[in-house]
């Protein structure tokens, strides 16, 4: 086993609690990950991460972990160590997360937005490598993002910048998770597809992609309907943002040629021109993003 310092990276999902030990330059040493215990209350889910985090740890000293990274899904306050009002992990609102696992671990422990810290990984070890100015979004359940803004990692206050997927996009639009009309992420999510596809027979977004890819003709008009609906988000934040690529991960993007194709003719149609040939490229590091964004910002605090 190396004896370079690690981190420890936490991601926990609304579904899936990750855990990785990692080096500096960003590779996972051990890597482990269970089913997140989301409706059993906030302190099961915090034991599950304490246990999670101890046991990647165990084959190593405990003097060569340097710290321990978390991140979960938003609003959080990151700056104060509060989980604010996480819609898919029961109890999780106004809950001291960094305080409580701080006092069950050795490490000192820092929380992050996970798209966030995707969006860290993927500019530091990355589709984003050597940017100055990045836009990520991570399109799955719902639909998060992160940007770097003139080589810096964008926090905003509390450190709740770039939740794009509450971005109104129509608004007489769906029903969001948030309470709202009409939201990005209503429209285009992994969700958003997984809804249409019901409508044709289908499953889940998946099996559209599949049909599509068979050139299934129902199945292609799903997928053109939700790169239109990409497409109006990313050409906004393009606008916004002015990034040298804009980088698509989570769960769409294994449609990613798919929809590609209708993003392009939506980024022609509406994006001003000189900006319409602002990369559009897909995430990297897969399932990982996060895991590693997390793990080797802690070398960066320390
Ligand atoms: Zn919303």
């Amino acid at each position: 086993m190396t004896e370079a310092p690690l981190a420890i990276s936490v991601d926990l999902g609304g579904t899936r609690l990750r855990a990785a030990l990692i080096t500096a330059d960003g590779n996972i040493v051990k890597r482990a990950e269970t089913a997140t215990l989301a409706s059993s209350g906030p302190e099961t889910v915090l034991q599950q991460i304490e246990a999670l985090a101890k046991d990647v740890a165990q084959t190593v000293e405990p003097r060569q972990i340097c710290g321990l990274g978390l991140c979960a899904p938003g609003p959080l306050d990151t700056k104060a160590g509060l989980a604010l009002s996480t819609p898919t992990i029961g109890g999780f609102t106004d809950f001291p997360i960094r305080a409580l696992l701080a006092q069950q671990v050795p490490w000192p422990v820092w929380l992050e937005n996970d798209a966030i810290a995707a969006t860290y990984g993927e500019w530091k070890f990355g589709a984003g490598q050597s940017s100055e100015n990045l836009v990520y979004i991570t399109a799955s359940t719902g639909i998060g993002g992160g940007a770097v803004v003139d080589g810096n990692l964008l926090h905003g206050r509390k450190g709740m910048a770039a939740h794009f997927g509450h971005m109104t996009i129509a608004p007489d639009g769906p029903l969001c998770a948030c309470g709202n009309k009409g939201c990005w992420e209503a429209l285009a999510s992994g969700s958003a597809l997984d809804k249409r596809a019901k409508t044709i027979g289908l499953s889940n977004a998946r099996a559209v992609f599949t049909a599509a890819n068979n050139n299934n003709t129902e199945a292609r008009r799903l997928v053109d309907e939700t790169a239109q609906w990409l497409g109006i988000g990313l050409v906004n934040l393009m606008h916004l943002y002015s990034p040298d690529c804009l980088i698509i991960g989570g769960g769409l993007s294994n449609g990613f040629d798919l929809l590609s194709v209708g993003i392009s003719q939506r980024v022609k149609n509406a994006a001003m021109p000189p900006f319409q040939n602002i990369p559009i490229l897909k995430a990297a590091l897969g399932d990982n993003s996060g895991l590693i964004g997390v793990g080797t910002m802690v070398f960066d605090r320390i």
